[in-house]
């Protein structure tokens, strides 16, 4: 059992480090539990990151969180990189649990993320951040001039796809079934752009390529056929899932499992807990949003804090 500390913050993505940062520089001294396998968020498992205000020469995602984990230390957060197993976020005060050891706070900051659901293929992980990717506002702009292939059958890919005919030569549209889960509006605009075609009945099997993807293996679901596809993006848009299981049972969460909040704030439905980035967030998905709820949450917090005399 620990002393009772004024903020615990779980996660160490932009929203975690970012709040963490705020939280110490409020002199807050916040306990941040940063993960045992992805420690530094989704940003881990890139490349270039061309989009963070900041950088106008770009600057490799590891890098990224590695200078937001040193700012956090700088201002005297403490970080522990394990995995929250158990929170009591009704009990006063809030109850954090890691494996055996408890942990307590005046208030939480959520910052938990979400994971990108990938294929399960060997060569996509080899490949990612080199051709294969989860988001099209980060990359789409790689691609200019070059054949993109997509995959997944809802608004989400289809928002991808046509956001990716602004770059590439060619869009072309994988899905497993016949017809799209999509919105009708969304599957109208796709069908109406001469950039975009689909391949139905089909997925891919195996992401071709070396250093980089120069195509991909794709699989007749009716017919068993294979055959090759040439392109240089693949484009993973089959769904995310918020990391909100902790939670689920004291705090609010909408249809697809993201956390609800008090919108404009981070408040949570319990008074003390704060959520952000994109356990929250399925609408813009980016580290800038994210570190930016982040710092609404310190500060959400510190003022919560502060009323409570
Ligand atoms: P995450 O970054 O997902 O971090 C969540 C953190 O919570 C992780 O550290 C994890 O370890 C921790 N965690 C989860 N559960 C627990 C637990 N139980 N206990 C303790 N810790 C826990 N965005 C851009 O703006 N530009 C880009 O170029 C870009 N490129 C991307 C490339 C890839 C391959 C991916 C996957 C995403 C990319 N994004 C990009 C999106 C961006 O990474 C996310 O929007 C952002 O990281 C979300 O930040 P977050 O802090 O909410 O969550």
């Amino acid at each position: 059992m620990s002393d009772v500390r004024n903020v615990i913050i779980i996660g160490s993505g932009p929203a975690g480090y970012t709040a963490s940062i705020y939280a110490a520089r409020a002199d807050l001294k916040p306990l941040v539990f940063e993960g045992s396998v992805t420690a530094g968020g989704a940003l881990m498992n890139t490349t270039d990151v061309e989009n963070f205000p900041g950088f106008p020469d770009g600057i490799m995602g590891p890098d990224l969180m590695d200078n937001l984990r040193k700012q956090a230390e700088r201002f005297g957060a403490e970080l522990i990189a394990d995995d929250v197993t158990e929170v009591d976020l009704n009990a006063t005060p809030k109850v954090v649990k890691v494996g055996d050891d408890t942990y307590l706070a005046k208030s939480v900051i959520i910052a938990t993320g979400s994971g990108y659901r990938e294929l399960g293929l060997t060569n996509e992980k080899r490949l990612s951040g080199r051709g294969v990717s989860w988001c099209a506002t980060c990359d789409g702009f790689f691609f200019r001039d070059q054949h993109i292939v997509v995959v997944g059958g809802g608004d989400t890919a289809m928002e991808e796809a046509l956001f990716l005919t602004k770059f590439g030569k060619t869009v072309t549209v994988v899905h497993r079934r016949d017809e799209l889960r999509a919105s009708k509006i969304m599957q109208d605009r796709a069908f109406a752009n001469e950039k975009i075609r689909f391949v139905w009945d089909t997925e891919v099997v195996d992401v071709l390529g070396e250093d980089r993807v120069n195509g991909v293996l794709l699989r007749n679901l009716k017919t068993g056929e294979e055959s090759t596809l040439e392109a240089t993006g693949l484009f993973i848009a089959i769904g995310h899932d918020p990391r909100s299981e902790l939670f689920k049972d004291q705090l609010d969460l909408d249809k697809d499992g993201y956390l609800l909040v008090d919108a404009p704030t981070t408040r949570t439905k319990i008074p003390g807990v704060f959520a952000s980035g994109d356990v929250v967030d399925h609408i813009y998905r980016q580290a800038i949003t994210a570190a930016g709820s982040g710092c609404s949450a310190a500060i959400d917090a510190e003022r919560w804090l502060a009323d409570q005399g």
